[in-house]
């Protein structure tokens, strides 16, 4: 891994270690690890079941003179994940840096969830997000050091019908990036939480054009956002300049929750 390339946000962190972006074989997760890597983090692409696509993410970071690897691991299982972050420490020597970007979605409405529905959304998207997090928590702590950007969405701050289980996810991850916050700011650690609106990504198939032309409506400026509008957000919360912003929520949206 060169020093050379290394953005002045980097350095001045004097951080040494890199970033580990899950769920980042495609869509939101890919653009930010490819904005991370051109801060200057060497970065881990984490996937669940798509390698050729990580290994492709990954491929592109290295192409445009960064540091990156591929690495499997299932967040949404405790021991998948605890794997993938020693594997994720192993290759960047510490995580300065954690996406909790992996997701999912299982949409019906309340009536029609089953508990698997529930089940491997929340288990996805928010305990995923704090089995994660309490790894990363150890070495951040002891280097005094860190940075937790969780993936929420506006789903979880206001209401969608059809997806019960998925705003709930994302609602929990909301509240759990404020009180972790709250836990470890005095260690200059921040967490906080990035909110898109509809974004432009395959998470969208499958979604009723209906759905989407309805959301459309309520948004302000008119169109899907795209994954490397919300990929700058995260690059900034992950930069020392946004060293005292913590337990904050930034709406990526168009101001649909304006
Ligand atoms: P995509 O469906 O395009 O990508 C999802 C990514 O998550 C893939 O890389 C997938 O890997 C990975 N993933 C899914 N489950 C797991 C798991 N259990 N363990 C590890 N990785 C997993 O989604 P987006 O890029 O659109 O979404 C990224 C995040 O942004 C999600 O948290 C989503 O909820 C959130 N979001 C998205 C919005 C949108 O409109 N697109 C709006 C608001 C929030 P693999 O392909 O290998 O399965």
């Amino acid at each position: 891994m060169a020093s050379e390339g290394l953005s002045p946000a980097h350095v001045e962190t004097a951080a040494r270690g890199g970033a580990l972006v899950t769920g980042s074989s495609r869509g939101i997760g890919a653009a930010v690890a490819l904005a991370l890597a051109a801060d200057g983090w060497p970065v881990v692409v984490n996937y669940r079941s798509d390698r050729e696509s990580a290994d492709r993410v990954a491929a592109a970071v290295c192409a445009s003179g960064g540091t990156a690897i591929s690495i499997a691991g299932d967040v949404s299982d405790p021991l998948g994940a605890s794997e993938l972050f020693a594997r994720a420490e192993a290759a960047v020597g510490t995580v300065d840096v954690l996406v909790n970007n992996a997701g999912t979605r299982a949409d019906n409405l309340c009536l029609g969830l089953t508990e698997q529905d529930w089940e491997v959304v929340v288990n996805t998207n928010l305990s995923g997000a704090f089995r994660l997090t309490q790894r990363a928590l150890v070495s951040m702590a002891e280097r005094r050091y860190g940075r937790i950007i969780n993936i929420a969405s506006v789903v979880g701050i206001r209401a969608n019908a059809g997806q019960a289980n998925y705003a709930a996810s994302k609602a929990g991850l909301v509240a759990f990036t404020k009180a972790v916050a709250a836990e470890v700011s005095r260690l200059n650690i921040t967490v906080n939480a990035v909110a898109p609106g509809l974004i432009e990504t395959d998470f969208l198939e499958n979604l009723d054009e209906s759905v989407i032309a309805r959301f459309l409506n309520s948004v302000p400026a008119g169109r899907l956002g795209q994954a490397d509008e919300v990929a700058a957000c995260v690059s900034f919360l992950a930069s020392a300049r946004a060293s005292y912003v913590t337990g904050a929520v930034l709406t990526v949206d168009g101001g649909l929750s304006a």
